[in-house]
């Protein structure tokens, strides 16, 4: 164990996906790890039998990697299983136990709820604390929450004060002799040396506890840090049924990693100017909780979507069409591809649609009715394809510029602008009226395949 730097760690309980806001928690405390010199941990909080699928795990471990944290190196360790370490869960508990810092209680919910009406309290209210119950079936140890009042030192949010009166003696051991969430996570963040808690704010509520099982067990507490939930368009907190949340979702629709990266390293942070596109290293290097902001950060997948854009546009040519890749169908001609690509990547949001807006040059046209509607139906529709085909067919020199400097000219008599006058050509061609530049398709599809489109498309209009 490295115990000479932080030590930061990632706890996720595994649920079958990768949330978003998982991601960031996961990313706050990469960059973090990295900028001191430190380690990041990975615990898997599979306590839940439920969680315990070790597909999950594999589905973690993937999606850390695609996120660029790389669990092969030294920052790197883990994964630890937190099922593994029941057993000091417990002995902890004992000590708890043993030094007077928790107390059996053998009082059933139902009990609890009725005397705690009688007496006009809110939960519980210590009623088993002098008893002096030994273990048994049946009974919770409950730690004894002393008065007064637990500081939270946050990173984040500065000192939060806790008042012990409204915290009541919570639950450390179920009846059924399970460790809680509570003690296990602390247990386990001891053991593990952990340094810096950073997570997420839903969790705020379980610290001044947690911090007083630190202090009962005779340990500094850890460096806390609570970051700020992230919310939809509505304000409210993502969650599974309402909105997008799952990382492997984004990546399935070809979402770049570094973009889904660097924006969410800015949900609640920002580099402090006007730059939001920020290299990784630089991201690490500027990257600090006290510029981390309170207020719910919006999760807007149309600047996500922005973002990927960016990235896509800053990549290499070469770069560029090897991403694309794997979204083509295999049999579509590479080195066709790559003559299209560069007037492709200024306007790709994601990969998923780079094989929509190229299909046309790889396969029969399809039109598009309501582009049909739209273009073909004017009148001038059919005697511009007849003067475009006419001096189309004659071209020798078939290069964009050209094509573009002819269909210039032959627009003149009908009085059209450039945008008017190419969309007919356009829906010949492709099938629709949106696509990339239309002169450098033509170029890329070749004379034969572009007239005989045209003739097609102008035979269509006389039917
Ligand atoms: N396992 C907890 C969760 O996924 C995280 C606990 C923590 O970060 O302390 O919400």
């Amino acid at each position: 164990m490295n115990s000479s730097g932080p030590r930061f760690r990632f706890a996720p309980s595994p649920t079958g996906f990768f949330h978003v806001g998982g991601a960031r928690t996961a990313l706050f405390n990469w960059a973090l790890a990295r900028s001191t010199g430190g380690i990041f941990v990975l615990r898997i909080e599979d306590t839940d039998e439920a969680r315990n699928r070790p597909e999950w795990t594999d589905g973690i471990l993937s999606a850390l990697e695609w996120l660029g944290i790389d669990v092969s190196s030294p920052t790197f360790e883990g994964p630890y299983f937190q099922s593994t370490y029941a057993d000091e869960h417990l002995r902890a508990a004992a000590k708890l136990f043993e030094t007077g810092h928790a107390y059996y209680c053998e009082m059933s919910p139902d009990e609890i709820a009725e005397r705690a009406k009688s007496e006009g309290v809110m939960g519980y209210n210590g009623w088993s604390r002098d008893l002096g119950l030994e273990p048994g079936p049946g009974r919770v140890l409950r730690f004894r929450v002393p008065e007064g009042s637990t500081i939270v030192r946050d990173q984040v949010r500065g000192d939060v004060e806790f008042d012990h009166s409204v915290i009541e003696d919570f639950v450390l051991v179920r009846s059924n002799g399970t460790p809680v969430f509570n003690l296990a996570n602390v247990v386990d963040d001891m053991s593990m040396g952990i340094t810096n808690v950073i997570r997420a704010e839903e969790h705020l509520p379980n610290t001044p506890k947690q911090q007083m099982i630190w202090t009962a067990l005779d340990r500094e507490p850890p460096a806390w840090g609570h970051v700020p939930v992230l919310v939809n368009e509505q304000r409210k907190k993502l969650s599974k049924r309402r909105d997008k949340v799952a990382l492997e979702q984004y990546r399935e629709e070809g979402f770049l990693a570094d973009a889904m990266v660097n924006y969410l390293m800015t949900l609640g942070w920002s580099a402090g100017d006007d730059r939001e596109i920020l290299p990784w290293d630089e991201i690490v290097s500027l990257f600090a909780l006290s510029d981390v902001n309170l207020s719910p950060a919006f999760f807007d997948v149309k600047k996500l979507a922005a973002f990927n854009g960016e990235y896509i546009r800053m990549m290499t040519d070469v770069e560029f069409v090897a991403a694309c890749d794997p979204w083509l169908p295999p049999e579509w001609d590479r080195n066709t591809f790559a003559a299209i690509a560069p007037h492709v990547q200024p306007r790709l949001v994601t990969f998923s649609d780079v094989s929509g807006v190229v299909d046309f040059i790889f396969q029969e046209v399809e039109f598009d009715d309501s582009s049909w509607e739209k273009v073909m139906t004017t009148e001038v529709a059919g005697p511009l394809l007849d003067e475009a085909i006419q001096r189309y067919t004659d071209l020798d020199d078939w290069q964009a510029d050209t094509l573009k400097a002819i269909l210039e000219e032959v627009m003149e008599p009908f009085g059209l602008k450039l945008g008017k006058a190419q969309a007919p050509v356009r829906v010949a061609v492709t099938g629709r009226t949106v696509g990339p530049p239309l002169f450098e398709s033509l170029e890329v599809l070749g004379k034969e395949t572009t007239l005989s489109r045209m003739q097609v498309a102008r035979g269509r209009i006389s039917a």
